[in-house]
């Protein structure tokens, strides 16, 4: 008999989230994560109003909300001249219910599923568990991993790879990531010192635009944390030293005072699509299927909303009695890699450019742009829902049924 479980490589917040919604919906799934706990990395730090009404279902998004602080303003500054455009998320009052960015750590998105999935029954997560090979056969997907215990394969009727932007999963399916790597790494610092006391009619979320050294900066309960490009010139060891990390900070602050470092890490910016997010029973979602540039803080909203659209298939397909397996997968594929194509990779290029392009004329051009589109209340609402994540929820649905199955039941 086949065994109607889920099972997810990767305990990452995408992996638990997916995981959160089948068992809401008592569907049992068991989660192999590589490492021995939680991710503690904050990565991440901001959740949109168009992903607070999908985890609503749940109860997730009132659990959330007390841990995080609300930014209802997002700024564009030039590092010379200074605020040029403010988007106000009170445009979006009649819009949700939610009209702010909701600024919290990932680390503490992840150990919120955490604490609320281990103990349910249908829900077995491993942990020190590396997805090593899998098989797929007509009626379920064999999957190989390395435990403590030795090697071991576990049966189930899908695979869903969460196992982040270096998937195996991914790479067992010979899918290519298409897409390119920014040229520049970058250097994320954070520090408890409150940075409004320097700039002071700054927001929670700044795209600082500079043609040397643009600026991301945004706030989250436990410190402000500073986004900057570090030079092809510079080695990574230099660029972490504390002083390099003190100038850059006093730079940017326009002071002399030294601040107190809780996070730095460097990392390069990807903009990558998986060719196609399934094959046959196995799904990939999160970073395995797409990665982008932090810039709109999209990625790993992305990835909660396809755990949502593939969630709503599962059902239908485990527990619904649903057997058009190919086409919520073909639809699930073919609305996904829309979502990541047309709105995040564009809406992330978009601040990416604001903030870096060197030529000065068209950067100012760029900035005029912002700026009239801000001072527009038509236009800032239409971008800031298409920012929040709404517009792709309205536009292209999440979880809906495809199209020869709605014409069945029509
Ligand atoms: C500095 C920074 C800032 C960011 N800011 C934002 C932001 O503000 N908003 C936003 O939406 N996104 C942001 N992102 C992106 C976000 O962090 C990612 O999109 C998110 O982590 C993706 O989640 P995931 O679960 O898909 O993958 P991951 O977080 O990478 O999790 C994958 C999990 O799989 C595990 N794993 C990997 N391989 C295996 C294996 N073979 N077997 C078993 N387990 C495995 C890993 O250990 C990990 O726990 C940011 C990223 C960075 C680096």
């Amino acid at each position: 008999m086949v065994n109607e479980s889920v099972t997810i490589i990767g305990g990452g917040p995408v992996g638990l989230t997916v995981a959160e919604i089948l068992s809401h919906n008592d569907i049992s799934v068991q989660v192999f994560e590589k490492n021995d706990a939680p991710s503690k990395e904050w990565r991440a730090s901001t959740f949109h109003a168009g992903t607070l009404e999908l985890l609503e279902e749940t109860g997730v998004t009132e659990e959330l909300l007390p841990k995080g602080i609300q930014a209802d303003k997002v700024q564009y500054r030039d590092r010379q001249n200074g605020l040029y455009a403010e988007f106000d998320f009170n445009l979006l009052k009649d819009e949700t219910k939610y009209p702010f960015r909701l600024q919290c750590p990932q680390s503490t998105y992840v150990q919120t599923l955490y604490n609320r999935l281990k103990d349910k029954p249908n829900v077995d997560i491993h942990f020190q568990s590396e997805f090593k090979g899998m098989e797929q056969t007509e009626n379920e997907v064999i999957v190989t991993l390395e435990t403590p215990k030795g090697t071991k394969k576990f049966r189930s009727s899908y695979l869903l790879g969460a196992d982040g932007a270096s998937s195996k999963v991914r790479k067992a399916l010979n899918m290519k990531f298409e897409g390119y790597t920014l040229e520049e790494r970058f250097l994320l610092v954070g520090t408890p010192v409150p940075f409004d006391h320097y700039l002071s009619d700054i927001s929670y979320v700044n795209y600082i635009a500079d043609p040397e050294e643009f600026l991301f900066i945004l706030k989250v309960p436990e410190a402000w944390r500073l986004l900057y490009p570090i030079s092809s010139d510079t080695s990574e060891e230099e660029a972490l030293k504390e002083e390099n990390i003190q100038k850059s900070l006093q730079k940017a602050l326009k002071t002399d005072d030294t601040f107190p470092i809780v996070e730095k890490m460097i990392y390069r910016v990807h903009q990558r699509v998986a060719e196609s997010f399934y094959n046959h029973r196995t799904v990939l979602l999160g970073d395995a299927a797409h990665v982008n540039s932090p810039m709109g803080g999209l990625g790993l909203n992305n990835g909660i909303h396809d755990a949502v659209d593939l969630s709503k298939r599962l059902v239908r397909l485990l527990k619904e009695g649903s057997n058009d397996r190919e086409e919520e997968l073909k639809t699930y594929n073919n609305v996904r890699k829309k979502v990541a194509i047309d709105y995040i990779r564009q809406i992330s290029e978009r601040n990416t450019k604001v903030m870096k392009e060197k030529d000065e004329i068209r950067r100012l051009e760029l900035q005029q742009e912002v700026t009239e589109e801000a001072n527009n209340p038509e236009k800032a609402k239409k971008w800031l829902l298409r920012s929040a994540m709404i517009a792709s929820v309205r536009e292209q649905g999440i979880g809906k049924i495809p199209e020869t199955a709605e014409k069945t039941q029509n």
